[in-house]
This record gives C-alpha cells, structure tokens and sequence, in this order.
C-alpha cells in the first residue's frame, strides 16, 4: 500500500469553524492511524474571499486543538508551496498541456487578446468513484457544462487546482464535506485526460442544528467558530474529542477520548453518512468532564482570567484553591467560575419571603446568637474550624439537622442551597458573615412582631 498521505485545505475566508475543523480532524486522523502523512495546503484562488490573517487564525486553533502536520505554509515540505498562489505557473503549465492535446479550448474576452481555459466536458461518459462513506456514486458528462479551470488572470478554479494539486503533492486520501460530492466529476475528467490515479475520496455527513437545519454560519443560536469556544474556556482536548463524534462513532459507546485513543480506534468505515447533531448539553458534558480532570493549577490557569475580568478579587491562592474545589464539579466551561461566583458569593444580601418561609418553623434567634458568639474567636481562613463551630452551635442549642443547617446558610448567604456551607462562609470571610447574621436576626425580628 502507498504511504498515505492526507491534507487539510482550507480556503483563508475566515476563521476555523467547527465543520471545518472537523474536515481537518478526520485528515488527521486518518493519517496518524495508518502512520501516514498529514499536510495543510492554502486554498486563496478566490482572493476576493480571503481575509486578513485568515491563514494565521486557521493554523493557530488547530494548533490549539493538538493538531500537527508534517508539511504546510509555515513549515515548507518536500510538495510547497503550500498556498495555491504561489503554483500558478503548475496550474498554466498543466492548463496548457491540456490545451494542446485537446482537452481543453481558449475561451475568449470579447474584444480582446485575453481568454480563459475551459475544459471541454466529453460526450456520454459515465463518471463514477467509490466513495469510502458512501459507496459507487455515478454522474453523468451530459449533466456539466464546458466549464473554466484557467481564469484570463491566470488563477485557476478551485475544481482544476486541486486536482494539479493533489495528485503533484501524491495525497492518497481526501475526507471533505459533503458539499462537494457535485464537484468531483469535474475533478475526476481532469484526472482521467492526464491519465492520472483518483485518490480515494470520502464525503462527510452534514452538521445540523436543533432544527435539524445544516449548520451555517448564520445561525447565531449556535457558537460555530473554535475561537469563540477557546475564549469561553473550553479546553481543547475536550472539543478535539467532541469534533470527534461528528459523523463517526467508535466501536463501543465509550465516548470520552483521548487523541491519542482516537488515532488508534480510528476507522474511516465507522464515517456515517447520516447527517450529525450538534449537541450542545454533549458539548458541555465532555467539557465537564475534562474540566473535572485537570490539577487544581489547570483549573487556577483556566478560571483566573474570568474572575479578573469580572473584577473579583482573588484575596489569595488559599481562598482562590478552596474556592475550585468547590464550584469545579459545577463548571462546564472556564466562563462559568463567575456565574457560580455570583451566584453563591454576591455582594448583595437580601432575604426573599420564599427563602423566610423555609426556615420560619425553627428557633432561628437561639441558633444564630449561638453561633455568632462562637465564631467570634476563630480562624475564619480554616473552614474545618467552622465546621466545628457549626458543631458545637448544634450541641450548645440542642437543634439538630435542617433545623441547624437551614437557618444557617440562610442567614449568611440568602439561599437554601449550595455548595459546602464551611468552605463557602470561609470564602465569604468573618466580617461579611457576622454582617449578615446580625440582619438576618433583625429581619426575624420585624417578621416577628
Ligand atoms: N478549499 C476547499 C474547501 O475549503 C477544499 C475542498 C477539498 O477538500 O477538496 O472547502
């Protein structure tokens, strides 16, 4: 068997999105499962579509994702160069070696010395290619037109430069998105009037939205580029693996995967052709999932930025610490440290009748000046001295339970629930919570009369 070799090629129109990152993902995969090669080649024949510092964007969240190529723009290689402008004279070099054998005729601009080359589609031929995801697919000459590889400018179509292309830099496999299925007989005449080898190609599934709708770029309900999702604090093993899942699946349902684990189980006949949905809670959940992985210094890198941001002041790394410890198993993505932050710790401490109601049946005034004098003397910085304290409020008053923990959290954070009340009043520090016990106390007291 040839060495395999696969390419991403991207056209410089913007950032990575998830389709596109996914295109590159399966090129890649492939390519390492059968220790084969991995290239990216620059696709900018459409230069009105190119945008400023498209390339570099492109290269930098697949870096980001873990992917690596053995050739490219950045890297040379035996093939380059690697951005299709720079090959133009292999393009006329080859648009012309069809002319002269008659594949191929001028087309001239009326009124002018200049003219484009077009290929002339032959009479009743039948094209037809195995497809490794979809099997034989068949298409008919009489259903294309004569139709233009050389532009009068001297830069050729997409549908001729990638074929000069791929067969000149000996790519054995081509995995792309489904929407170019219709291009391919046009790609397949040029390779048969050079005589040369199809690749083997296979045509991947849609993505689709909650609407069951092709994701498109349009669609704002949906966060598409890998950028925006590396900005939330998404980790990029965890996305490598969820893009993954897009139109493949392993053999068994486990579906948390290493990259190292997905090269190995890589198989491009479990490549489905059904169209794929872009789950969001599946996102989210692999994420969490990661996320619940990481060393608390990951965790620290991941989350800090977001607090600063929001302007939170991170007292010192002991506070900050125990604070991941207790919101990490909640985070699906590093952005969220400052909802649960906000949630749990918000400045603003007030008492709705609903959050009164739950605890109105307890000996409320007992039970807070209990704990009120025993905190007095304590460490607030070690919340095992709180929990001890809690203790000891309940043993001193006798009240046991909800009766103890309810009114509790309630008169120091204005909530029924969340994460462990020590750590969570530690975090808060002793000024804020005896603040707050004070009025709450004054609050029952009103209620009361
Ligand atoms: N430049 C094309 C694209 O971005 C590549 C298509 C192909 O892989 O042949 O869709």
């Amino acid at each position: 068997m040839k060495k395999v070799r696969a390419r991403y090629a991207p056209s410089p129109t913007g950032h990575l999105h998830i389709g596109n990152a996914r295109t590159a993902l399966f090129n890649y995969l492939f390519a390492r499962r059968y220790g084969g090669e991995f290239l990216i080649r620059i696709e900018d024949t459409d230069v009105a579509r190119n945008v400023e510092g498209g390339i570099e964007s492109q290269l930098n969240n697949l870096k980001w994702l873990g992917m690596n190529w053995d050739e490219g723009p950045d890297i040379g290689g035996n093939f380059g160069p690697y951005n299709q402008l720079q090959r133009l004279d292999l393009y006329k070099k080859y648009a012309h070696e069809l002319l002269d054998k008659g594949f191929a005729y001028k087309d001239y601009k009326e009124g002018s010395e200049d003219y484009a080359i077009r290929f002339k589609v032959p009479e009743n031929v039948t094209y037809s290619f195995d497809d490794v995801i979809r099997g034989t697919l068949k298409f008919e000459s009489s259903d294309v037109e004569d139709w233009i590889i050389l532009k009068d400018n001297g830069i050729p179509t997409y549908n001729f430069a990638v074929v000069i292309d791929d067969h000149y830099m000996e790519i054995t496999h081509v995995f792309r998105g489904e929407e170019h299925i219709t291009n391919t007989p046009k790609q397949l005449m040029v390779y048969d009037a050079f005589n040369w080898e199809y690749p083997t190609f296979g045509h991947m599934t849609i993505i689709v939205n909650e609407d069951r709708k092709k994701l498109s770029k349009r669609d704002t309900n949906t966060i598409q580029f890998i950028e925006d999702y590396k900005n939330l604090g998404y980790l990029p093993e965890a996305m490598l693996n969820f893009l993954s899942l897009l139109g493949w699946s392993p053999k068994d349902d486990e579906e948390i995967l290493s990259k190292e684990e997905l090269i190995s189980l890589f198989d491009e006949h479990k490549l489905s052709a059904a169209p794929s949905y872009f789950d969001k809670q599946k996102l989210a959940y692999i994420n969490s999932r990661y996320i619940k992985m990481l060393t608390l210094d990951e965790l620290k890198d991941l989350t800090r930025p977001f607090l600063m941001n929001q302007g939170v002041e991170i007292k010192n790394e002991l506070w900050f610490e125990s604070l991941l410890t207790i919101l990490k198993d909640r985070l699906n993505n590093g952005a969220e440290i400052t909802k649960y932050y906000d949630e749990f710790f918000h400045e603003n401490f007030n008492l709705n009748k609903e959050v009164l109601n739950e605890i109105k049946d307890f000996d409320n005034e007992t039970l807070l000046n209990k704990f009120l004098e025993l905190i007095e003397t304590i460490d607030f910085t070690d919340s095992s001295l709180i929990e001890q304290v809690i203790k000891e409020t309940g043993k001193q008053t006798q009240i046991k339970g909800k009766a103890l923990f309810m009114p509790l959290r309630v008169a120091t954070t204005g909530e029924l629930h969340g994460p462990s009340l020590p750590v969570q009043l530690s975090l808060l520090g002793q000024d804020i919570v005896k603040e707050r016990i004070k009025q709450t106390l004054q609050i029952l007291k009103g209620e009361t009369k």
